[in-house]
């Protein structure tokens, strides 16, 4: 049965490696990196994810700053810390968590954040250059940087390979698919359009799912020998479970772990490496900003 990609693992070593490198500018410099979070709204989700992405920052010695806006705020309000923060010297990375209120405009507010301090990568100049042959972006989306770090800490070949990826959000499917590209795999999209996903997903040496659909995947979509990234992250009722409801992914994992050749679980596979990237993100932000190798 396959190997199991342990992200977790992965995640504390990189969050060490952080954490021994703030020290060592702090002592030298005196300079502590900055992440400036910003949450509109009051979703239980949205504010697990904001503290968790707070006590991540605690440990490896980032500062952080928190601003709580309420839902029926208005743009101009969000805009206007946007600034403060761009301006602020003791922050390195500004992030806006999502989703906005359906009212707000998020194209405009996250155009609003300096892209030197983009720490989550969602800002248009980024996207775009991640598209572009040639040029690079100041900074990658999480997610899909810690996909790719998976791949790379296990060693995991892409030049020439078949990738497909399923779903095509701005924040997982879209920037991976790009990234794939970028080296050198040949890419195909799958999303809620796709005729025959299965035979689609079956050519692929390496598997990315970010649909957000529980047991999307069966064991017969994979090639035997496939790698299976899995980013979803779904709730699925659980009598058995003290909350009622456990996570899940995209994948049936048991059915994947008898074809594939490795396959990221769901808790403990992408889940911990997008903090990790985001840590990982705001100390190189800061280092950039400060003029440090
Ligand atoms: P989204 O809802 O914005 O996008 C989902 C995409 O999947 C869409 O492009 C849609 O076309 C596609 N899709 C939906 N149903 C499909 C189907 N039946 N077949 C094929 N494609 C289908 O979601 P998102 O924000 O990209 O998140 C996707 C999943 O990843 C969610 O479960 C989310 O919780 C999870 N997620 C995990 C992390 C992490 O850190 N591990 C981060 C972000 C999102």
């Amino acid at each position: 049965s396959s190997k199991i990609i342990d992200g977790k693992s992965i995640a504390k070593k990189i969050r060490d490696e952080i954490a021994g490198e703030i020290v060592s500018i702090k002592d030298s410099t005196g300079i502590v990196p900055g992440l400036a979070v910003i949450l509109v709204g009051s979703r239980k989700d949205s504010q697990t994810y904001v503290r968790n992405k707070k006590k991540a920052c605690d440990a490896v010695g980032i500062a952080s700053y928190e601003v709580n806006l309420p839902e029926d705020c208005k743009e101009e309000e969000v805009i206007k810390h946007i600034s403060e923060f761009n301006s602020n010297p003791a922050i390195h990375g500004i992030l806006v968590q999502l989703p906005l209120p359906r009212q707000m405009n998020e194209e405009k507010i996250l155009n609003a954040v300096s892209i030197e301090k983009d720490v989550d990568g969602f800002h248009p100049l980024n996207i775009g250059r991640l598209a572009m042959q040639g040029r690079d972006p100041l900074f990658v989306p999480c997610t899909p940087k810690g996909c790719m770090e998976l791949l790379h800490q296990y060693e995991i070949g892409i030049k020439g390979k078949r990738a497909v990826v399923i779903g095509r959000s701005n924040i997982v499917g879209m920037p991976v698919a790009l990234l794939l590209q970028r080296e050198n795999a040949t890419v195909c999209m799958v999303h809620s359009y796709t005729k025959n996903p299965a035979e689609i997903t079956s050519q692929a040496d390496i598997v990315i799912s970010a649909a957000g659909v529980a047991n999307l995947v069966r064991g017969n979509w994979l090639k035997p020998g496939a790698v299976v990234i899995d980013v979803g992250i779904n709730p699925i009722d659980d009598p058995e479970d003290r909350r009622g409801y456990r996570l899940v992914g995209d994948v049936c994992f048991e059915e994947a772990r008898a074809v594939a050749a490795a396959i990221t679980p769901v808790p403990g596979g992408v889940g911990p490496m997008t903090i990790a990237m985001l840590l990982s993100n705001t100390l190189s932000s800061a280092k950039r900003i400060h003029g440090l190798s």
